[in-house]
C-alpha cells in the first residue's frame, strides 16, 4: 500500500492512508484525500480559495482514473461546487461519457446533489483585483471586462501568482492503482481555458498493468506531449519508472516553451508500488509519501531534470 501527493496534499494524505489501512480501495483513497485539499481555502490553486479567471470567476478542473478498468471521469471549468473530484467520479460511474465542461458539468453536479459553494474567497478576490491594479491601465479597468481579453491572458503567461494542482496517486492492498487530480488551473486564465488536469492522458493516467502518472505545472505542454499516458506507455515497454519519467521530461524539453514561463512536475508509481517524482523546475518541489510500515506520511523532494 502506498499514497503519494503533490504539494498541498499534506492536508489530505492522512484520509487516504485511513482508507487504505481499513482495507478500502485506491479509488476511494485518492478521492478522500483530494476532497480535503479542495476544501482547504488557504490553498490558492485547488478548490475553494483557488484563484479565478480574468473575469473573477473560479473555474475548477478535476479527473479521476481507476487502474483496474481504465474507467475515468473528468470535469472542466466547473463553477460553484466544492468538490469537483467527486463530480468527476460520478461522471465516471453514472454517465456514458468521460468529460463534462462548463454549464453541462454544473447541471450534472446539481443533478447528483453535489455540494454547492462560493469558491471565490475574499483573499482570492483581492489577489485578482491587485493583479488588475498592477497590470491593467485604469481606463480599461473601469470598464472591465473589455471586449478583448486575449492581450491580458497573454500577460498571465509570466506568472507572478501561485500556480499548482493536487495529484494524489495510490495503490491499495489488492495492488490496484488510482489517480485523482484537481485544480483551479492557471491563475487569471482566459475563461473556459482547460489545462491538463481534466485531460486524461495529459495530466492523469493510470493502468494497473503498468503504473500511474500525474502532472502539475504548465498543462499547455503536457497536453501536447500526452505526458501522463506517455510515462505509463514507456513503463509498458519495459522502461524503469525513472527512465520513463526522464524520457517524458525530454519530450517536454523539446517543445518551444518560449511563450510561457514555468515548469512541470511529475509524480509516478509503477505497478510494483515504487514511487518517483521529477521536476523540470530549478527548485524541486516537495511531495508527501506514505507507504506500508510508515507511522506517518513523510515529505520528500522531487528529482530535478534540466530542460535545457
Ligand atoms: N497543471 C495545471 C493546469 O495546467 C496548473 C498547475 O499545476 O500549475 O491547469
Amino acid at each position: 500500500m502506498i499514497v503519494l501527493a503533490s504539494e498541498g496534499g499534506e492536508v489530505g494524505i492522512g484520509a487516504a492512508v485511513e482508507v487504505l489501512r481499513s482495507g478500502g480501495t485506491a479509488l476511494d483513497a485518492v478521492e478522500a484525500a483530494t476532497r480535503l485539499v479542495e476544501a482547504d481555502s488557504s490553498n490558492h490553486t485547488v478548490g475553494v480559495g483557488g484563484l479565478p479567471n480574468l473575469l473573477g470567476e473560479v473555474e475548477l478542473d478535476a479527473s479521476i482514473m481507476d487502474g483496474r478498468t481504465l474507467a475515468t471521469g473528468a470535469v472542466g471549468a466547473l463553477r460553484g461546487f466544492r468538490h469537483p473530484i467527486t463530480v468527476a467520479r460520478r461522471v465516471m460511474e453514472e454517465l456514458p461519457h468521460v468529460l463534462l465542461v462548463g454549464e453541462g458539468a454544473a447541471r450534472f453536479a446539481r443533478e447528483i446533489g453535489a455540494e454547492e459553494a462560493e469558491l471565490l474567497t475574499p483573499e482570492a478576490r483581492q489577489r485578482w483585483q491587485e493583479w488588475l491594479g498592477e497590470n491593467v491601465p485604469e481606463e480599461v479597468r473601469r470598464a472591465w471586462p473589455p471586449r478583448e481579453l486575449a492581450p491580458w491572458a497573454r500577460l498571465t503567461a509570466q506568472p507572478r501568482l501561485p500556480r499548482g494542482t493536487v495529484n494524489v496517486l495510490a495503490q491499495d492492498r489488492a495492488g490496484h492503482l488510482a489517480v485523482a487530480v484537481s485544480t483551479s488551473g492557471w491563475a487569471l486564465k482566459y475563461p473556459g481555458r482547460l489545462g491538463d488536469s481534466p485531460i486524461v492522458g495529459a495530466g492523469n493516467y493510470c493502468d494497473d498493468r503498468y503504473g500511474a502518472a500525474a502532472c502539475t505545472g504548465v498543462g499547455e505542454w503536457t497536453i501536447r506531449c500526452g505526458t501522463a499516458r506517455a510515462i505509463v506507455l514507456y513503463m509498458k515497454l519495459g522502461y524503469s519508472i525513472e527512465a520513463a519519467c526522464e524520457e517524458a521530461a525530454r519530450e517536454l524539453a523539446a517543445l518551444d516553451r518560449s511563450s510561457i514561463q514555468g515548469g512541470v512536475n511529475i509524480l509516478a508509481l509503477d505497478r510494483w508500488g515504487k514511487p518517483y517524482a521529477v521536476t523540470t523546475r530549478d527548485r524541486p518541489p516537495t511531495y508527501v509519501l506514505w507507504e506500508e510500515g510508515m507511522q506517518a506520511p513523510e515529505e520528500r523532494q522531487a528529482q530535478r531534470i534540466a530542460m535545457d
